[in-house]
């Protein structure tokens, strides 16, 4: 059982008020509220330590690194990676999905076969099919069903000796389904094709076991696990993370450099070129140790009430349909109201002090297949409450009155 009380009071923005009304916030899978643990994490490194890390001789220099390397400690051992070098910083879930696209250029040829699925992120779309662009290599696509899961048998059809990456999401943003990715991952074995999983949806809900599920590369980004923007993570096998070229070239990320040849520096420097985000990597790893401390399997289960809570009051209202009905899903509801733009459902809603997301949530063929134009997303965490859900039912039950 969680003290939900007592979470509330370490997140400072959830005392806000917004348009008059207390703040409802319903935004967290586009990005997480920041508790004070995470906040003080990172006020401590720039008023204490701030210094650039692993070149320096001095004091600060290595009280950076040191934190900066217990952090990358803290996620590998989160994601139960086998090895430290196994994961790379980066800045967040696009940078490392770039990055993996990126590595594979050279070890693609004409008429390989990528596999994505219906339910991707753009960010999981658009770096493949730059790749495909470069190498010749051809995109299919695992279609989804209309209650939003990936047609599995469509999958095993898609797969053959050509296949030589699949890349798709562990949670769909735009709906909340958790895919089978297990299942997809042995399934690509058979044929040898490595597979990429988007885990940016996952994160704040599940943790993940890289090993147990035999991913060869799972991507996240911190700020959707209370951790600060513009840091994140890449996990990726190290026979996989040796094979790619590197992404960036410049600083910190090579070995020998005269202007005859470049060496690069092992794993994981190799793919960290520049100044990193140093203060973002530390907080990134409070983030993932207060999660910790409050349990993922409390949390999934107390979310698990909140989407069933809010799914049976959104479906009671006249003319609401929900988006994504998987029975395996997390605390997502999609919705639209009948004959109103969700744009406007939105706007409503903010001047009540409730925040949603509204559009196609950086899913476009998933609004496609539906043929609408976007949703109204409304995305809980651990630290929303069941009467914060009745606010959210009570304003739509009013933007519907006002705009219908
Ligand atoms: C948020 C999200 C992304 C993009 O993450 P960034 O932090 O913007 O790079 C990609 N995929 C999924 C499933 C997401 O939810």
């Amino acid at each position: 059982m969680l003290d939900i009380n007592k979470i509330r009071q370490d997140f400072p923005i959830l005392k806000r008020q917004v348009n008059g009304k207390p703040l409802v916030y319903f935004d967290n899978a586009a990005t997480s509220q920041t508790p004070q643990q995470v906040i003080d994490v990172i006020v401590d490194y720039y008023s204490n330590y701030n210094a650039n890390i692993h070149r320096g001789v001095h004091a600060l220099s290595q009280e950076a690194t040191d934190k900066y390397e217990e952090a990358r400690l803290t996620i590998q051992h989160h994601f139960n990676a086998e090895k430290a070098h196994e994961i790379i910083f980066t800045s967040g879930t696009t940078h490392s999905i770039n990055l993996v696209a990126n590595g594979f250029a050279t070890l693609l040829q004409k008429d390989d076969e990528l596999i994505v699925s219906a339910l991707e992120h753009h960010s999981n779309i658009v770096p493949w099919q730059m790749l495909c662009e470069k190498t010749g290599a051809i995109l299919k696509v695992i279609p989804m069903t209309l209650e939003g899961e990936l047609d599995m048998d469509a999958y095993s059809k898609l797969l053959s000796n050509k296949t030589k990456l699949v890349f798709v999401n562990h949670i769909s943003n735009a709906l909340g389904t958790i895919n089978p990715i297990k299942s997809i991952i042995d399934q690509a074995h058979k044929v040898g094709a490595a597979v990429l999983i988007d885990g940016a949806q996952a994160c704040p809900h599940i943790k993940p076991d890289v090993q147990a599920l035999d991913a060869d590369f799972y991507v996240t980004s911190a700020h959707k696990i209370c951790g600060p923007t513009g840091i994140g993570m890449l996990y990726g096998k190290e026979a996989w993370l040796n094979k790619m070229q590197p992404y960036q070239g410049g600083g910190e990320m090579i070995d020998q450099v005269t202007f005859e040849k470049t060496t690069y520096a092992g794993l994981p420097h190799k793919f960290e070129a520049g100044t990193p985000n140093i203060c973002g990597g530390i907080a990134f790893g409070a983030a993932l140790d207060y999660m910790n401390a409050i349990g993922f399997d409390a949390i999934a289960d107390y979310e698990h009430e909140l989407l069933d809570y809010g799914t049976k009051q959104l479906e009671a209202i006249d003319g609401l349909k929900i988006y994504g009905t998987s029975k395996n899903k997390t605390s997502v509801i999609s919705f639209n109201l009948e004959g109103i733009h969700p744009y406007d459902v939105g706007t409503l809603l903010d001047k009540m002090g409730i925040a949603v997301r509204t559009g196609h949530h950086c899913a476009q063929p998933i609004m496609a297949f539906y043929k609408i134009p976007g949703t109204v997303r409304a995305s809980f965490a651990f630290y929303n409450t069941k009467s914060e859900i009745d606010a959210l039912v009570e304003g739509v039950k009013k933007a519907k009155m006002m705009l219908s």
